[in-house]
């Protein structure tokens, strides 16, 4: 297969609760043969209905901790108590097959990949609003209090650096946001990049500065 048949590789961040598993699946649903998901490696313990080799491979720390000098992970970060890492060679075999690989990752993870992967598109997934995606935090209903006000605080953390992605994707109608997900990742394969403008992280910085705003009142109790 020749270079210009390759898939390229996508990472989709945004704060928890932001609706990015859901949105990756239904994408992989619609369009199965475009993309290949990365199921990553953590050492977390499973939620209530997840499973292994689906949503997650479970390790130990020290099962985990020997993968990582075995060099088998693209990239790995501690987020929340816990590792979480890509394994390396599902992706870059896909990618050769052609696939579009998304990565659902966290911030700093994000960041290593595109260090080592400059043509890695980064896609950040926000909540409209800061109450908003404590609502959805909070009515999963499998997390403890403590996890949630944790998860928030990350979200505030993740608000001041989240300009570091290319494009934004505000999360408010699933239907759409995975058509609108699709045609960015497209339009990138395709080298159609101009077509991508509206979703530039750079042309919604209002919303940026607002959602900075929102979670740092939120989480001074006000
Ligand atoms: P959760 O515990 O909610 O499944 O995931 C917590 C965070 O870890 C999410 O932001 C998720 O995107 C991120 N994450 C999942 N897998 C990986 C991975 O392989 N590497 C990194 N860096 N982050 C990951």
């Amino acid at each position: 297969m020749s270079t210009n048949n390759k898939g390229i590789l996508v990472i989709i961040s945004g704060f928890s609760g932001a609706g990015k598993g859901t949105l990756v699946h239904e994408l992989m649903t619609r369009y199965e043969n475009e993309y290949a998901l990365s199921i990553s490696a953590t050492t977390r313990n499973p939620r209530f209905g997840e499973q292994e080799g689906v949503h997650y491979f479970y390790k130990s720390r020290q099962e985990f901790e020997d993968m990582i000098s075995q060099d088998a992970f693209l990239e790995y970060a501690q987020y929340v108590n816990n590792y979480y890492g890509t394994p390396k060679q599902y992706v870059l075999d896909r990618m050769e097959e052609g696939k579009n690989v998304l990565l659902e990752i966290e911030m700093q993870g994000a960041m290593k990949v595109k260090k080592n992967f400059p043509d890695t598109q980064l896609i950040f997934v926000s909540a409209p609003s800061a109450a908003e995606l404590y609502n959805r935090l909070a009515g999963r209903g499998t997390e403890e209090p403590e996890v949630i006000a944790k998860r928030m605080q990350r979200a505030y953390e993740e608000a001041q650096d989240m300009d570091r992605y290319e494009y934004l994707l505000i999360n408010d109608n699933l239907d759409e946001s995975v058509t609108l997900l699709h045609e960015i990742i497209t339009n990138e394969k395709n080298h159609e990049t101009a077509k991508n403008e509206p979703y530039l992280m750079q042309n919604h910085i209002p919303f940026v500065d607002n959602m900075r705003k929102e979670l740092k009142s939120f989480l001074k109790g006000e």
